[in-house]
């Protein structure tokens, strides 16, 4: 679909979701109801600031994504409740979005660390405001709010990829499985976020 560039990095991560069968039969309210810590929409999604939309028997409400996915396949819905909408709040077009996942192979694979980062950028090229998340190194993905907040502020032509810290991340708690150890994802995580900082930075 023709949509405005802080879309890119949902629509690359709806091209990593399964096969093209899921892809073509697969909705984002199932993938985020899904509530997997591996689930490839919800960091674009939290980066994008999304609003579920609920409705149920007793009416409808809005909550915040971040709000929404309460743990490893646990939401915020109700029994009767089904999700019927997702808003994003509107950018300018100086908005930009990116996403990369790592997987043990290429293609049909569950990440091992997965990182969304969506930057608006003034037209000076100075950015005005950041969001990054990460997939697959906690219960639920999160934001990197430390990093967010040293991003702003910084012009494009800054080396970007040198604002992550390490402490910035010391909130996320990966696990170790049959796919990566806790130490391997933390350590791609940082790869892959600092690849989506050059990306956005250099490849807009
Ligand atoms: C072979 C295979 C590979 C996959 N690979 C990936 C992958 O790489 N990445 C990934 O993220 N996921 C993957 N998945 C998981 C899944 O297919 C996706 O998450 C997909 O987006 C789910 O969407 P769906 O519409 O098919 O939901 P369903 O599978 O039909 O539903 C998922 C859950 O959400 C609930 N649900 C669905 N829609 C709503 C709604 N509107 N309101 C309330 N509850 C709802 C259902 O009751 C169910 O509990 C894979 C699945 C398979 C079978």
């Amino acid at each position: 679909a023709n949509l405005p560039s802080y879309f890119d990095g949902l629509q690359l991560a709806a091209r990593e979701v399964g096969g093209l069968q899921i892809q073509n039969r697969g909705t984002i309210a199932g993938n985020i109801c899904n509530a997997s810590p591996a689930a490839d929409s919800v960091p674009p999604l939290l980066a994008l600031d999304a609003i579920v939309e609920i409705a149920g028997a007793h009416g409808s409400r809005k909550l915040p994504l971040s709000k929404f996915i309460k743990g490893n396949r646990r939401t915020a819905l109700d029994p009767s409740e089904l999700v019927t909408g997702l808003f994003i709040p509107k950018r300018q077009s100086t908005s930009h979005a990116t996403f990369l996942k790592l997987g043990a192979r290429r293609y049909l694979v569950i990440s091992i660390a997965m990182a969304a980062v969506t930057i608006d950028f003034d037209d000076s090229n100075t950015i005005q405001d950041a969001r990054v998340a990460i997939g697959s190194c906690s219960e639920v993905a999160c934001r990197l709010h430390g990093l967010e907040d040293a991003l702003k502020g910084k012009s494009a032509g800054n080396n970007l990829a040198a604002e992550l810290k390490t402490d910035m991340m010391s909130h996320l708690s990966p696990i170790d499985d049959i796919r990566a150890d806790a130490h391997y994802r933390l350590n791609a995580a940082a790869v892959i976020i600092r690849r989506a900082l050059n990306d956005l930075r250099t490849g807009r």
